[in-house]
């Protein structure tokens, strides 16, 4: 008996020692095939004596629309566990490309990112999410037998943050030599409209996630988290990331939000809280405008930086909560429209967080974009509601070349359409990134825990692979990660909801 065979056996014995089987593991055959079996069976026994485990008890999964929904309650051990058991194969898997991503970019190991996980955010994350992230490796391992550990999870949370903020403000202060041109993201076009600007005078909140689409074609699940304190959460997210991330979700105390990325923001704390933590506790804790800032202020470590587009569907009130690491600010009102497409605008938040981005270039996919909002917002005053701001989502109105044609200035994003790229991003021509989902909401939809979704392009184009490798070969790296964008339909879901309804 090899090795691995005797450790096969010994897994047997503790997976059915408790239930009183047991396998004898004399005369078993030491062939290769026969080992291959062995670990098959032993595989289909870690998930059948796995599925009976009381932490798995009230969670579910189903999917719909091309979107996977989860449902997870209880504590943060068992809301982990349900979450990393349930969808094991889309954490693994997502993990690879996103990975990938990060190490390509920065040019970085990916221990370096483990060190970081470990050294500089882990101390600072909130006993209650450290025991979520634990448990999200336990469910995980418990499915597959996965090698990923808590510092694997904590940096693959934080891919938004690290390799784009972290990194660019390390290599500033080492004075990395040949370091590369790493850029903060520009992920998203956004909207929160109220009063006389919606047509029932409620809030109405929409939302497009812009990313690569070898990233955003995994941005699919739906979250709906019942957890054990705070407030119920409705939200969009990517397998094994505790917050949405993109960011769309609205808690059961009524606050709804949305963010669009700050482009060209540089800075990072290294003794702040990441932001992923701070986010998704704002999401579960806050059940108003200033809550919310508090807790997003509360350590703010500079990574992600967002304008982000809030609503109060108890008060009817709306906010932007432009959020520096050095400056920010926060605009409210009950009547009006705050609109995001990843430009920042106040002065002090330009000049001292992001002085590299230039507002006045119409030719820029923010400012592009940004004037499309205007125009397409007061074209339609009065008459905004959820089904107006998803046909909005999928706007291909190019406000620089005046004419219709998706590419990166449209609010439905296409930058592997584009010649140009975003250079603002470092996303060179072609690339394959752009809009990559949509949702939406409203005041009343809220209050019954309801949204709108659509994976992929929300204006229902595909983005197939293949042939966008055979034309772009400078892309090849991404190969074994990308893979077709196919639009699904526009899509409700609901707390609560079970499969097939
Ligand atoms: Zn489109």
């Amino acid at each position: 008996m090899n090795d691995s065979m005797r450790r096969a056996g010994a897994i047997l014995l503790v997976i059915f020692g408790g239930t009183g089987l047991w396998w004898a593991g004399s005369g078993a055959p030491a062939s290769a095939s026969a080992n291959d079996a062995m670990v098959a069976t032993i595989a289909a026994a870690r998930e059948h004596a796995a599925a009976s485990d009381p932490r798995l008890q009230g969670a579910s999964r189903f999917e719909a629309g091309g979107w996977i929904y989860l449902h997870l309650e209880g504590d943060p051990g068992a809301i982990g566990f349900q979450h990393g058991y349930l969808l094991a194969p889309e954490i693994e898997d997502g993990f690879a490309a996103v990975s990938a991503g990060m190490m390509h970019s920065t040019e970085r190991d990916w221990e370096f990112f483990r060190k970081a996980a470990r050294e500089m955010l882990w101390p600072k994350i909130d006993a209650e999410y450290q025991q979520e992230l634990m448990g999200i490796v336990e469910g995980l391992r418990t499915r597959t037998g996965s090698k990923l550990d808590v510092d694997d999870i904590v940096a693959f949370n934080a891919f938004e943050e690290l390799p784009d903020y972290y990194v660019p403000w390390l290599n500033k202060q080492q004075r990395t030599a040949n370091a590369p041109n790493l850029k903060s993201p520009g992920n998203c076009s956004a909207f929160v409209a109220a009063g006389s600007w919606t047509k029932d005078g409620q809030i109405v909140m929409a939302h497009n996630n812009w990313t690569s689409y070898r990233n955003g074609e995994r941005w699919r699940i739906v979250f709906d988290i019942a957890p054990k304190n705070g407030y119920r959460m409705l939200m969009d997210g990517f397998p094994g990331v505790i917050a949405s991330d993109d960011d769309f979700g609205i808690n059961s105390d009524g606050l709804m939000v949305t963010e669009t990325t700050i482009t060209q923001f540089e800075g990072w704390d290294p003794k702040g809280k990441a932001e992923f933590v701070r986010a998704r506790k704002a999401l579960q804790y806050a059940g108003s405008i200033d809550e919310y800032t508090k807790i997003m202020l509360d350590g703010n470590n500079g990574g992600y930086a967002n304008d982000w587009l809030l609503g109060d569907r108890k008060t009817g009130e709306i906010a932007q909560l432009e959020l520096g690491l050095k400056a920010y600010k926060l605009w409210r009102t009950k009547d009006g429209v705050l609109s995001g497409s990843n430009w920042a605008r106040d002065s002090k938040v330009l000049k001292e967080d992001a002085p590299q981005f230039d507002p006045n270039n119409k030719e820029s996919s923010p400012n592009a974009r940004r004037a499309r909002w205007d125009e397409l917002l007061k074209e339609n005053k009065g008459k905004i509601d959820v089904k107006l701001a998803e046909q909005m989502l999928g706007d291909h109105a190019d406000t620089a070349q005046k004419k219709e044609e998706a590419n990166e200035r449209t609010l439905c994003g296409h930058v592997d359409g584009s010649p140009r790229g975003v250079k603002e991003w470092d996303w060179q021509p072609y690339y394959p990134g752009g809009a990559v989902q949509g949702k939406a909401t409203d005041a009343a939809m809220t209050k019954e825990m309801r949204i709108m979704a659509r994976m992929g392009h929300p204006c229902g184009g595909d983005f197939l692979a293949k042939p966008f490798l055979a034309a772009h070969p400078e892309y090849a790296w991404e190969e074994p990660y990308l893979r077709d964008m196919k639009a699904g339909p526009w899509t409700e879901f609901r707390s609560g909801q079970a499969p097939k309804e």
